[in-house]
């Protein structure tokens, strides 16, 4: 092989082990149980500089993945619960084995909450348009009141947590924010979308500057993935 052709093979298999198409059908062998460990939707570099890619790799390849694993071994022996969907477990987690059911909370809560956060990221950023842009003037006061009032929602949560915009069937928005890996999905809501607020996800780039870490969030949001779960929300096939 010359020189040329095994710099373009090389080219060639690293263009191919970076394409999403073979990182799923590669990497997303089920787990154990019947939960799964999805692929990070992009590279893991798409959300810098505002978000570096070491912090994606090990927040979506160790703790996400923490995350299914214990969810797995917590529904192990409970064939009925393992069968659910995850949306439904949360949404009954009063009703969820006592000796699991923590183990449940915590973990079930991560699953859902990082499936969710992946996919509302590896935008650019800006504003969204149309009936979801209404719906934030109409319920959150604009962009720039949503802004201050999720990244206080985010910086006053203490310890670790979730900032949340919810959705429910009417279109209708709110901001909250939860504590650990609790979820709106535990009160039957919906998150249209949210920001991890624990130290995991911005301690190797912002250290302790939470707020800055809220503020440069903006910059990585897809508005066109969130306008797709609202249109979900609104149609009731929004699973997470
Ligand atoms: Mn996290």
């Amino acid at each position: 092989m010359t020189g040329f052709s095994r710099r373009r093979a090389i080219l060639g298999a690293t263009a191919l082990f970076a394409s999403p198409l073979f990182t799923r059908e590669v990497f997303a062998q089920p787990a154990a149980g019947p939960f799964t460990l999805a692929p990070l939707p992009y590279a893991a570099d798409a959300n810098e500089p505002h978000i570096d890619a070491q912090t994606m790799t090990i927040h979506h390849d160790r703790h996400h993945a923490a995350y299914v694993t214990n969810l797995n071994a917590a529904v192990k022996d409970h064939s009925q619960v393992a069968a659910m969907k995850l949306q439904d477990i949360l949404a009954k987690l009063p009703e969820m084995p006592e000796a699991v059911r923590t183990a449940i909370r915590n973990n079930g809560g991560g699953h859902a909450n990082h499936t969710m956060f992946w996919l509302v990221m590896g935008g650019k950023g800006g504003e969204p348009t149309g009936e979801l842009a209404a719906a934030i003037t109409r319920d959150l006061g604009g962009m720039d009141k949503l802004k201050a009032d999720f990244n206080r929602a985010g910086l006053t949560q203490f310890g670790s947590g979730w900032a949340f915009v919810t959705v429910d069937k009417d279109g209708k928005l709110a901001i909250l924010n939860r504590p650990n890996q609790d979820t709106p999905l535990m009160d039957g809501k919906r998150a249209l979308f949210g920001n991890d607020v624990w130290e995991h996800a911005y301690y190797l780039k912002y250290q302790n500057r939470r707020a800055d870490y809220l503020a440069a969030w903006w910059n990585v949001v897809n508005w066109a993935e969130v306008a797709k779960r609202y249109a979900a929300a609104k149609a009731g096939t929004l699973d997470i």
